[in-house]
């Protein structure tokens, strides 16, 4: 199956896009190609456009079309990893003196990103909250960004953007509307079909989902953006190796129930989180009270694994990141196993003391798929030892 079978669902298209059965052998599992250079018949005659490891790699290709499908795009493009890849759309969509309107509580690496790698060159920055669509309204009437960047659900604090209008507000401007889906993935949100240009994945969380591959993807809507990128791939080389697009595609094929897991158990998390008189606030769209629930409701297809509370005071949140035994006190997220983060200290750190900073007294939660029984006991010990 190609993926030109679009009409397919979402699980049928997570198996088989990209997924090819070798035609010399008939694997059903195309092989792992790790050849660096493609033999020639005749100077320039290249057998299916393969010439070098960093222009082209059957096995990324496979992710790229598997990607690409999922995601609804006219392609897409695999890299290193998340930041790899924001890096060369970032270079291929902007030049000096454009400005970028940011999310104000993206990921600290992106901030850090624009803010110390591509600001001496001349990006600029500014923030804003998503969430508020008429603070964006605002802020591009004040001046018109040449690029619209948003999370959402964002990190940490789960706040929920209208990609529809927020893609028309931006359109109106001439910008270029970016959505990070690292979060949702596309078995829950589709960002293209809601006007989206481009989207942006760290495949090291979800798509990847086990906790074992460093990679990142793009996905167009544009095939002009598409290239220009897909040249910056090609010329600065941060593509992903073979293994880890072979990781990549293997993990992505179990993404819809993984993401349906992820969800069931972080629901029964928050509400048990929600219930409990320690626990100040919890941040988690399935929750009704969360103020873009509805929104989610209809954005996505299911609220995600990503669940934030906040504690009494930032001692209080230390001391409860330190006491989980099933969620593992770790960076990252999206894996199959529970994490535990302190966003202050640990993934947030980079952007402590600037306008994305986290509040001390949150903590992040990535709940992985394991019997909810268990997750739920373990919050529970973690917070009566408090
Ligand atoms: C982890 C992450 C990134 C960066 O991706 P890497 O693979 O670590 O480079 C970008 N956006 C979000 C939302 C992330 O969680």
């Amino acid at each position: 199956m190609s993926t030109h079978d679009a009409a397919r669902g979402f699980d049928s298209l997570a198996v088989h896009a990209g997924q090819t059965p070798d035609e010399t052998t008939g694997a059903v599992i195309p092989p792992l190609h790790v050849s660096t250079t493609y033999a020639q018949d005749g100077i320039g005659g290249l057998r299916g456009g393969y010439e070098y490891g960093r222009s082209g790699n059957p096995t990324r290709t496979a992710l790229e079309s598997q990607v690409a499908a999922l995601e609804g795009a006219v392609r897409a493009l695999s890299f290193a990893s998340g930041l790899a890849g924001e890096d060369a759309l970032l270079r291929a969509a902007l030049v000096p003196g454009d400005e970028v309107l940011m999310g104000n509580d993206v990921y600290g690496g992106t901030y850090r990103l624009l803010a110390r790698v591509l600001g001496p060159w001349g990006i600029t920055l500014r923030v804003v909250d998503m969430s508020d669509l008429d603070a964006v309204a605002a802020a591009i009437e004040q001046r018109a960004p040449r690029m619209v960047w948003v999370e959402t659900p964002s990190n940490p604090m789960l706040r929920i953007t209208d990609i529809a209008g927020l893609a028309r507000l931006g359109h109106a401007a001439g910008a270029i509307v970016v959505v990070d889906n690292t979060f949702a993935s596309p078995a829950l949100q589709r960002p293209i079909a809601l006007g989206a240009d481009v989207v942006v994945h760290s495949a090291t969380k979800y798509l990847g989902g086990h906790s074992d591959v460093v990679g990142g993807a793009l996905a167009f809507a544009d095939a002009d953006l598409a290239e220009k990128t897909q040249f910056l791939q090609f010329a600065a080389g941060a593509v992903s190796g073979p293994f880890d697009a072979y990781l990549t595609t293997r993990g992505i094929k179990t993404l819809g129930i993984r993401m349906q897991r992820h969800s069931s158990n972080a629901q029964a998390v928050a509400e048990y989180l929600a219930g409990h008189d320690r626990v100040a606030t919890v941040y988690y769209p399935g929750l009704p009270a969360h103020p873009g629930h509805e929104l989610a409701a209809t954005q996505m297809s299911g609220f995600g694994g990503i669940v934030s509370l906040a504690l009494a005071d930032g001692a209080t949140a230390r001391r409860f990141a330190e006491s989980t035994r099933l969620f593992t006190l770790a960076e990252s997220l999206g894996g199959v196993e529970s994490l535990v983060n302190y966003p202050d200290a640990m993934t947030h750190a980079s952007v402590r003391g600037t306008e994305l900073a986290v509040p001390d007294t949150i903590v992040r939660l990535s709940v992985g798929i394991e019997s909810v029984d268990d997750l739920v006991a373990d919050v529970d010990q973690a917070l009566a030892s408090l």
